[in-house]
C-alpha cells in the first residue's frame, strides 16, 4: 500500500494496522495529501472553527524533575513564581472582557496549591464565570484530590501521558515517576468524569516509530477528549540540553494522523509548535487541529514559565494578540469560535453543524 492508500483507509475507518502506521510515520514523501484529508475530516466534526483556551500559567514551582522539563526542581537558574487567587481572578477577568469562555490553569507539581486552596479558586471562578469551563493542567495528584476538584467545578483536566512505552517513559522520568501511575492518574480523571486531556512530545530522546505507534494505540484506549501534542525542544538547564529538538514534519504528519484516528477529539496547535517554526500554528491548524492557547499569564510569569528554551508567549500567542491571530485564523481559511469549545461526540455534531 502507498501513503495515499493507508490514509484513505485512515480517513475511512478511523484505523490501520501497525505495519502501515509505520510506513506512513517513516514515509519520507510529501504529506499534504494527509494533510488535506485530516482538514476534511476536521470540517466534517468541527467546520471550520477554531476554539480558544485562555492558557494561565499558575506556577513554575514543581516537586518533579522530569529530565526534558525546564522548571525541573533541581534547576537552579530557574526563577520560580507562583500566582494566588486574586491574581489568577485577575488574569482570568481580563479573558473574559477579551471573550475568552475557557481557562486554563496550568503549572508545575506545587504543593502550595492544596485541595482546599484549588477548590476556593476554582469555586470562584465558577461562581463568577459560570458559563466558562475550567480546565486543570497541573500533573499528577490522588484520585480523591482530582475528585474533590471536580466537584468544585472543574470541567477539564490536561494530563499528558508523554510516551505510551514504558522503558521510554522511564528513559524520560526519574526513579520516583511511573509510567503506572501516570496512566493511573488518566483513567482515574476520565472515571471522575472530567473531559480529559492527554497527549505526548514529539522527538524526545529515545522515541522511535514504535514508542509513536504505542502513543497512538494508549489513547485508543483511553479515549481522551483532547490530545495535545508539540515538538520536545531542549531547556539549556536540563539533562537533555545537547540534545536535537522534535521535527516539525512529523509533529504536523502525528497531528493529521490523531485527526483521522480520533475525529472528535480536540486537538491543540500547540505553543511548542509556534516556538519551532514561525508558522508553526498554522501549519498545525491545517494539519487537523482546531485549538489554540493563548496565553493570558501576567507578564512575569509567561517570562519565567520557561519548560523549554525560547518558549513563544507574545503575539499571536497572547492576549494581546488576538487581533494578529485572528487573522492569521481567518488567512488559513477558519474563523474563532468564542464559544466555550466542549468535545463533541457523535450525537452531538449535527447540532453544531447547524451553529
Ligand atoms: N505539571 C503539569 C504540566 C506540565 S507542562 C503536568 O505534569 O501535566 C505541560 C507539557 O509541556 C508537558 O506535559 C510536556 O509534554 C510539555 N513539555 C515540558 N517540557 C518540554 C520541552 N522541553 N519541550 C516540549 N514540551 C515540553
Amino acid at each position: 500500500m502507498d501513503v495515499k492508500q493507508i490514509t484513505d483507509i485512515l480517513f475511512e475507518k478511523g484505523d490501520i494496522e501497525d505495519k502501515y502506521l509505520k510506513k506512513l510515520i517513516e514515509s519520507e514523501e510529501s504529506m499534504e495529501y494527509l494533510f488535506k484529508k485530516a482538514d476534511e475530516k476536521r470540517r466534517e466534526i468541527y467546520s471550520d472553527k477554531v476554539y480558544l483556551r485562555g492558557l494561565i500559567e499558575i506556577s513554575s514551582y514543581c516537586k518533579n524533575n522530569c529530565l526534558y522539563c525546564g522548571i525541573r526542581a533541581s534547576n537552579k537558574n530557574s526563577k520560580r513564581f507562583r500566582l494566588e487567587k486574586e491574581e489568577i481572578l485577575s488574569c482570568a477577568r481580563h479573558g473574559y472582557e477579551t471573550g475568552f469562555r475557557t481557562f486554563v490553569l496550568q503549572g508545575g507539581e506545587d504543593g502550595f496549591y492544596d485541595d482546599d486552596y484549588l477548590s476556593d479558586v476554582v469555586s470562584s471562578l465558577k461562581k463568577e464565570f459560570p458559563e466558562c469551563a475550567v480546565t486543570l493542567s497541573l500533573g499528577e495528584r490522588s484520585e480523591e484530590s482530582y475528585k474533590t476538584l471536580k466537584r468544585a467545578g472543574a470541567d477539564r483536566y490536561l494530563l499528558r501521558h508523554e510516551t505510551g512505552d514504558k522503558d521510554h517513559y522511564e528513559s524520560l522520568h526519574p526513579k520516583n515517576m511511573s509510567f503506572e501511575n501516570r496512566i493511573e492518574c488518566l483513567v482515574n480523571l476520565k472515571k471522575t468524569g472530567y473531559q480529559t486531556g492527554s497527549g505526548f512530545m514529539v522527538g524526545t530522546p529515545g522515541q522511535t516509530t514504535e514508542t509513536l505507534i504505542k502513543d497512538l494505540r494508549l489513547l485508543q484506549k483511553l479515549q481522551p477528549e483532547m490530545i495535545g501534542i508539540g515538538p520536545f525542544i531542549p531547556h539549556r538547564d536540563t539533562p537533555f540540553k545537547n540534545e536535537e529538538a522534535g521535527n516539525l514534519e512529523l509533529t504536523l504528519k502525528m497531528i493529521a494522523i490523531l485527526r483521522l484516528m480520533f475525529p472528535y477529539a480536540l486537538i491543540p496547535s500547540t505553543t511548542a509548535l509556534a516556538t519551532l517554526d514561525k508558522k508553526g500554528r498554522i501549519k498545525g491548524l491545517l494539519a487537523g487541529a482546531n485549538v489554540v492557547m493563548p496565553n493570558l499569564s501576567p507578564k512575569d510569569a509567561r517570562e519565567n514559565y520557561n519548560l523549554y528554551d525560547n518558549k513563544a508567549h507574545l503575539g499571536a500567542e497572547s492576549i494581546e494578540g488576538i487581533g494578529e491571530l485572528r487573522e492569521e485564523i481567518e488567512n488559513a481559511g477558519y474563523r474563532i469560535s468564542w464559544e466555550r469549545g466542549d468535545a463533541l461526540t457523535k450525537q452531538k455534531t449535527d447540532g453544531n453543524l447547524k451553529t
